[in-house]
């Protein structure tokens, strides 16, 4: 049993007893373990971990520990200081795409709304869930840890808050994705692009109000759904601007 040392950065730490947090600590890696296994032994979530440096070098999670190692561990896109590690490899550039699981389909459509590629179906399996993530490179977001915890997940992040509005910060925070929103592109439904549709093509569907507006109106290629600038459109457009102006930034 090699006996190695380890320390969680960031909000990884929160997976830890108090004990563990934020040190150094020693431990003992089950022999013939990875450092994979190891990691998930501390119940630490693989889908929530970007960096893993052993002695100083980038491995990944097949790696085999041995007597003495010194590993760090570092969390999914952080802003964080990492002090005088030298990270030996660029972070790899990730889609901005997500799937979401069952329990979130509140966030999905609020993603969807500023533009983001968020799959979500109140029908997803945990394997439907892991096989599109695999599929289609996608990060998961969950609130459950044992979800994220699995080793086919790549790229995860558990969602902390019970509030929508909470949860799509939390999001465009972890990701850096403030500058990223491109509201009304997305069908909130289905979330599919949109595109473009002629007034005179879909007249006849047009609620006879609607049908006198004057502005853009945009269709979904796959579920068919015709969207246009309304009320809701109204109160979307406000919903964005309050949530960029707490945060001193404009959509
Ligand atoms: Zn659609």
């Amino acid at each position: 049993m090699p006996q190695v040392s380890f320390r969680f950065y960031a909000e990884l730490n929160q997976h830890l007893p108090p004990e563990r947090r934020q040190k150094d600590f020693l431990y003992a890696v089950e022999d013939p373990a990875n450092l994979g296994d190891a990691i998930a032994a501390l119940d630490v979530p693989l889908g929530e971990i970007e960096l893993l440096l052993v002695n100083g070098v980038s491995v990944d999670y097949s790696y085999r520990p041995g007597e003495g190692d010194r590993i760090s561990v570092y969390p999914t896109f952080d802003a964080m200081d990492v002090g005088s590690v030298t990270k030996l490899e660029p972070r790899p550039h990730r889609r901005q795409a997500f799937v979401l699981d069952v329990h979130l389909g509140k966030l999905a459509h609020l993603l969807r709304m500023l533009g983001f590629d968020a799959l979500y179906r109140n029908d997803f399996s945990t394997q439907d869930i892991l096989a599109v993530a695999a599929r289609d490179d996608r990060i998961v977001l969950s609130k459950s840890t044992l979800l994220l915890g699995s080793g086919a997940i790549t790229a995860g992040y558990r969602i902390r808050s019970a509030d929508p509005r909470e949860q799509l910060v939390e999001v465009l925070e972890r990701f850096d994705l403030w500058l990223c929103t491109r509201p009304f592109q997305r069908c909130l439904l289905c979330n599919s692009l949109l595109t473009a549709v002629p007034r005179e093509e879909i007249l006849d569907r047009l609620p006879e109000k609607v049908r006198a507006l004057s502005c853009g109106f945009t269709r979904c290629p796959a579920c068919d759904r015709i969207y246009w600038e309304g009320t809701h459109a109204e109160r979307m457009k406000r919903f964005i601007e309050d949530l960029f102006a707490e945060h001193s930034l404009h959509p």
